[in-house]
């Protein structure tokens, strides 16, 4: 059967080249790189180069501003957690985020919020794009953070978190600008020494890295309390044993990213729009969810009007097409998206909305066979769906 995978938000297959440059980490080069001896030392000369990729790939303006982590939700904890420990007072204590971004970062709002400080949540319009005007009217003298990612992983909006971190700095200079990176890195074009933003993270295997390695990038100059306290790894600020193998992996994964973008945004964004209009223009009760201005080139997110998104899946499931029905963080639970809530997706589609997210290893022949069914799917269950009078309205000839 065919294996079409189309969840690549979710996360993506390691790349060889990346595999391949890891598997001497595993070997022969397994010695500390916190130790003294030569084979120590060229485990951590390892460590740095990976560094220098990483930072050429988010455009640092040092290596040095680069700190790795375990994953995307660990580079995002450290963040928030660290500025609040290091920089919040009695007095300032408010705290600014979306309503759209990833429990990575929700999570530890609530957890702060819980604790006593003032947590403001900005909305979205009904393309899922930022009510920017109300974002930069909330900042005032007492605001420590803001947090806003870069896009979003279930509908692939881009947020302008660019000349958003020089707006805020403009209203209070001291407010701290984290910007979680995740579903950016290696779809648009990222140049941080350009930018006001303070920490963006980054997670390997959201592009092609393994999982359990990620990356914190902290501009010069600013401080934060670590999440971990033990050894004087990554310059005391963030303990543990480096993760040899894994962090080479990502300096690999960063560099060929880099020599992606173009394809990303050629290729992928081709098969992403012939997969996207495919559905939209033969399924009548399809209504895109993805409708943000600027978005990234891999993904589309659609509802299926009066069809439950679960059974969507399994139906799919079952032809070898793989797909989400928005983030895995969440999926289990019968909740709708808090993403598509916070836009005002429609009740009617809210439930069958799914994400088809695609990577640079999607082939043509793939989409094709992704189109020749998912019609075929939608079909079948609209004759089982108990929306049978709005139906009829949409497929009369049924
Ligand atoms: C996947 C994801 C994360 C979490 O990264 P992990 O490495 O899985 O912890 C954070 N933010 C966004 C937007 C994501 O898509």
């Amino acid at each position: 059967m065919k294996k079409i995978y189309l969840d690549n938000n979710a996360t993506t297959k390691v790349d060889e080249k990346v595999l391949d440059e890891m598997m001497p980490y595993f070997k022969e080069g397994y010695a500390n790189p916190s130790s003294m001896y030569d084979p120590a030392r060229e485990s951590a000369k390892a460590i740095e180069t990976a560094r220098e990729k990483v930072a050429d790939f988010l455009g640092a303006k040092s290596p040095g501003e680069i700190i790795f982590t375990s994953c995307g939700t660990e580079s995002a904890n450290t963040a928030i957690k660290g500025v609040i420990e290091k920089h919040a007072t009695s007095e300032n204590n408010h705290i600014i985020t979306t309503q759209i971004e990833h429990p990575c970062v929700l999570a530890p709002y609530e957890f702060l919020a819980k604790k006593g400080y003032e947590a403001t949540y900005i909305g979205v319009n009904e393309n899922g794009e930022l009510n920017i005007e109300t974002l930069l009217s909330k900042i005032s003298q007492k605001t420590v953070l803001v947090s806003i990612m870069h896009a979003n992983n279930e509908t692939g909006a881009v947020y302008p978190v660019e000349e958003l971190s020089k707006e805020i700095k403009k209203r209070n200079k001291n407010t701290k600008v984290f910007v979680d990176g995740v579903q950016a890195a290696g779809k648009i074009p990222i140049n941080l020494k350009d930018t006001e933003i303070d920490f963006y993270s980054i997670s390997g295997h959201k592009f092609h890295a393994p999982k359990g390695v990620g990356a914190l990038y902290v501009k010069k100059g600013n401080l934060f309390e670590p999440l971990l306290h033990g050894g004087h790894q990554e310059n005391l600020l963030r303990a543990g044993t480096q993760n040899t193998p894994y962090i080479v992996g990502l300096g690999k994964a960063s560099e060929l990213a880099k020599n992606y973008l173009e394809y990303e945004n050629t290729e992928v964004k081709r098969l992403m729009k012939k997969l996207e209009n495919g559905i939209l223009s033969t399924v009548k009760n399809a209504k895109l969810n993805s409708k943000s201005q600027k978005r990234v080139p891999n993904t589309t997110n659609i509802g299926f009007e009066y069809i439950e998104g679960e059974l969507i899946l399994l139906y799919l499931n079952d032809l070898g097409i793989y797909a989400s029905s928005g983030s895995a963080c969440t999926s289990g639970s019968l909740d709708p998206s808090h993403v598509l809530r916070a836009q005002k997706t429609p009740f009617t589609s809210l439930h069958g909305s799914i994400r088809f997210s695609l990577s640079r290893y999607t082939t043509e022949d793939e989409i094709d066979y992704a189109l020749e069914n998912i019609p075929k799917v939608i079909e079948k269950l609209a004759k089982i769906s108990p929306f049978q009078k709005e139906l009829t309205a949409l497929f009369p000839n049924n």
